[in-house]
């Protein structure tokens, strides 16, 4: 059924196309969601429509592979959600989303405005507009047909400009069947021009980033994940090359440039971040995850003399933790282009006390990780399994990586290196669990390659449901399951006597691999690297969905993983 069949006798259109047709006028092809009332037709005509709708069993996963969508394409990835309880569930992917800067559009139906407002107890009651306006950038309700295009149009740009984010919009029941003339619907439609325009820096700002960079005696760049979402990646790797400066990639900007790289400074990374003089971050916050800039990662006391560059299209996010000597507001893009024209041939390379004595740190941490990688435990550890893990990724650098749990996410990030761009997706800034197999759907739907999904037992439990969902559209994901039984770990005891279990302890020696068999995909169990090789090849092989539960020594694993001085209890005092 195409929009102009179902409107040509009356030559009217409805609400349903019109959303539709704005979508598809804007290059969005794919929805991810959970069909439901009012919006199962919808869901239904989009695929009529020829748009590829991917149906989740949990609206918090079609949130997140929406979010994650929108960090691989550019483009806002769509998640389709019921009212208020479909609507909550995919909010925390919103929040998500927006925390990320990953640009992605939550729609939902909701109730009878009037009956809402008036508080008289409608099917699935809620004011979902004020309830999302403060976990997004932006949130709008469309009441009227006419202004489908525009309210589109708005949550597209809002999504997409200056830092991308989470948007909402609110589509009651009742605009889905309004009607208008067929014409004036088809012209109501905006085609978004330009939704994410380019931002050059001032020149003066140039001049006193290159300024300080010329300057440093103790060079280092940081690349962030906005960074990987900027696709400006020949400019960053030329910056990087052409300049000679160590840098650092955060975990989800790994593979911008190869983790191999000979500048690549992370296996030195506490020696760098506690003595660069001089530090570019680009595309990255000063965090958590960066300690704020601050303290002893950093440092302490030299910390009060290192200054910073900041390349950012948001310009509120400079000073936000650590003073920042040299701000570059703009686009990626053009900010290090800007950059590589004040970088010619004469410019000096790093002091070689600065880049040799990271060498030497690089050479002894990564001669003792392979000889902790190489040792060969029975059981299982993280080490051993994540050996395998490591050289499939080597052979197989065009596949997606996704990655989450506690000690299972820590060790992955720093075992395993990526070759190529925005090939890692994991727990980003709030370190969420939950996302993995939501993430994993659309790293296969929006790539078309392989999929690897490196969860720790606790994190899969969020969205395992969601391996039937992988079953059902046949996708090419292999979730390798790090099974030590519990959170963390599989060992804690129940101190009081009592029947119950500790809290981080799961049923001992699940078969989670059977999850992926009951929907028709593969499961296996592997006890040995040897075992898990042989499984994850053949799963990246045959592209047929597939769950390892890969067998982990359960005393293997630290309490909270590598963030152990965020734990109130087990801090260091
Ligand atoms: P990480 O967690 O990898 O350190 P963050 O998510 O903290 O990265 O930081 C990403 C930063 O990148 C945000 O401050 C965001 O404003 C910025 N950003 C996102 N897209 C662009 C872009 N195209 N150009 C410039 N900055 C961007």
């Amino acid at each position: 059924m195409s929009s102009q069949a179902s409107t040509a006798a009356s030559e009217t259109i409805d609400g349903f196309h019109l959303v539709i047709d704005a979508l598809k006028l804007n290059g969005i092809d794919t929805i991810f969601g959970l069909p439901g009332i009012p919006i199962t037709d919808l869901t239904r005509m989009a695929q009529a429509e020829g748009m590829r709708v991917i149906s989740f069993r949990h609206e918090q996963h079609a949130g997140n592979a929406a979010a994650a969508a929108g960090f691989l394409t550019q483009k806002p990835g769509i998640c389709l959600t019921v009212s208020a309880p479909g609507f909550l569930n995919g909010l925390t992917a919103l929040t998500n989303a927006t925390t990320n800067c990953f640009p992605m559009i939550l729609i939902s139906g909701s109730s009878e405005r009037e009956i809402v407002d008036l508080q008289q107890g409608d099917y699935e009651e809620m004011d979902q507009l004020a309830i999302a306006k403060p976990l997004c950038k932006a949130a709008f309700r469309v009441l009227h047909a006419e202004d489908i295009g525009v309210g589109i149009a708005r949550a597209i740009r809002s999504a997409l400009s200056g830092r991308p984010g989470g948007v909402y919009l609110d589509l009651p029941a009742k605009l889905f069947a309004q009607t208008m003339d067929a014409a004036a619907g088809k012209r109501s439609l905006i085609e978004v021009v330009d939704p994410a325009p380019r931002q050059i820096p001032a020149p003066d700002s140039v001049q006193r980033a290159l300024a300080l960079l010329k300057g440093a005696k103790k060079p280092l760049i940081l690349l962030g994940k906005g960074a990987a979402y900027a696709q400006a990646d020949a400019e960053i790797r030329e910056l990087v090359e052409r300049t000679g400066i160590p840098y650092l990639p955060m975990s989800m900007a790994k593979g911008l440039l190869p983790d191999t790289h000979e500048q690549s400074a992370s296996a030195a990374r506490s020696y760098v971040l506690a003595e660069a003089d001089v530090v570019m971050l680009v595309g990255a916050r000063l965090n958590w995850l960066l300690s704020h800039g601050k303290g002893k990662t950093w440092g302490n006391e030299k910390a009060m003399a290192r200054q910073f560059i900041q390349i950012d299209i948001a310009p509120t996010e400079i000073d936000s933790n650590v003073a920042i000597a040299a701000p570059l507001i703009g686009d990626i893009g053009s900010c290090v282009s800007a950059l590589l024209g004040g970088v010619d041939k004469n410019w000096a390379k790093p002091p070689a006390d600065w880049t040799g004595a990271i060498a030497d740190r690089k050479d002894k941490n990564l001669s003792k990780m392979a000889e902790t990688l190489a040792k060969n435990p029975s059981p299982m550890n993280f080490h051993s399994a994540l050996n395998v893990v490591r050289n499939i990724v080597k052979d197989n650098p065009e596949a997606m990586l996704v990655n989450e749990g506690a000690n299972t996410l820590d060790f992955t990030r720093s075992i395993v290196d990526m070759y190529l761009p925005r090939k890692r997706l994991d727990v980003g800034t709030w370190g969420i669990m939950g996302i993995g197999m939501g993430f994993a759907v659309a790293a296969a739907v929006t790539t078309g390659k392989p999929v690897i999904a490196i969860e720790g037992d606790s994190a899969f439990g969020f969205s395992g449901m969601e391996v039937e969902t992988i079953c059902r559209y046949n996708l090419p994901v292999c979730v390798v399951v790090f099974n030590n039984n519990g959170v963390y770990r599989g060992t804690d005891v129940n101190p009081s006597g009592t029947a119950d279990v500790a809290p981080t302890v799961f049923v001992k020696n699940a078969r989670y691999e059977m999850m992926m068999q009951a929907f028709g995909g593969v499961g296996v169990m592997a006890s040995t690297p040897a075992e898990l090789d042989k499984a994850m090849r053949e799963a990246v092989a045959s592209g047929k969905p597939t769950l390892i539960n890969a067998i982990i020594d359960e005393t293997a694993g630290t309490e909270s993983g590598r963030i152990t001085s965020l734990n109130p209890s087990t801090a260091k005092k």
